[in-house]
């Protein structure tokens, strides 16, 4: 049963989670049946890290779900209140075609899941390189650093990210779509696709993958990202699909069990408010970390 089950998990989640969300578009409620498809991820995986755990070791409390908790409401608020913002000074109905239909030249009138399926790879680019960049270029590594500083996987980690990470990578991928002309519902899957696989890939859940792990970024190959190898953990960048990865050679996938001794190589202190800090007081100082992500080269 356990077997089947860690075989059938991701894909089955995954399907459940979009046709709940697919089943909103239709009935016209999508933020209400997305949330609701967010719920039902989160509970199920939350059952799933106790009944069947990647690493027993990693369901034991390392103190940090308040920083988690509190580090993803103010990433998630500060996006939204950039969009707000945005909006309010008119700089939306600017670079924000998605409110005008025959802006830009995406085309609107292919079917939406094709539509959809573009709009993932396209901004898949930009999350690609937003990532990259930020594991190799030291200013942006010291705010990613709060994101691999856990020393343990599980669904609460996943929205631990410095709000500055969090606007870069936003900025990065929605530009490309925006500027395209992309419409709303698009944006909208994108987000919600994003969201599922993102939970989905920092869960602890002893789960197989197979091929899915070509196509898609599961939990198998983000468990290698967070490394604390930098040959190991300078690899797998991409959020939802491996497509990037397998082009620019940043694809790692052994076979062999990932490491459980997982984090960073430098000081992060454990406070959610000194981690906001740490990374600006890191940038002034301007001196590299002497195992930061420049040790990959
Ligand atoms: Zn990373
Ligand atoms: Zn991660």
């Amino acid at each position: 049963m356990r077997y089947l089950l860690s075989w059938t998990a991701w894909p089955a989640l995954f399907t459940i989670c979009m046709l709940i969300t697919g089943y909103g578009f239709v009935t016209d409620q999508p933020v209400l049946f997305f949330n609701l498809a967010y719920l039902f991820l989160a509970v199920s995986l939350y059952i799933f890290e106790r009944m069947m755990p990647h690493e027993a070791v990693w369901n034991e409390d390392d103190g940090q779900t308040f920083a988690n908790i509190a580090h993803t409401l103010l990433s998630k608020g500060t996006v939204q209140t950039l969009v707000v913002f945005s909006t309010a000074i008119g700089l939306a109905t600017l670079v924000t075609p998605a409110a005008e239909a025959g802006h830009g030249i995406w085309p609107r009138d292919w079917p939406m899941p094709v539509q959809v399926v573009m709009g993932v790879v396209l901004a898949e680019f930009g999350l690609y390189w937003a990532h990259r960049l930020a594991h190799e270029w030291l200013p942006l590594w010291h705010f990613h650093a709060v994101h691999h500083s856990v020393t343990r996987l599980w669904i609460i980690n996943t929205g631990r990210f410095h709000f500055i990470d969090s606007i870069f990578s936003i900025l990065l991928s929605m530009t490309i779509l925006v500027s395209l002309g992309a419409p709303m519902e698009v944006l909208v899957w994108l987000s919600a696709i994003t969201a599922f696989i993102g939970m989905l890939t920092h869960c602890n859940v002893e789960m197989h993958f197979g091929p899915i792990s070509w196509v898609f970024n599961t939990p198998g190959l983000h468990r290698w990202h967070h490394s604390r190898d930098i040959s190991e953990g300078n690899k797998n960048y991409g959020e939802n699909l491996m497509l990037w990865d397998q082009l620019f050679g940043t694809y790692f996938n052994p076979p062999r069990r990932p490491p459980v001794n997982i984090g960073i190589n430098e000081y992060m202190p454990p406070r959610f408010g000194q981690q906001l800090a740490h990374p600006f007081r890191q940038l002034l100082k301007g001196k590299p970390h002497k195992n930061g992500p420049e040790a990959a080269e």
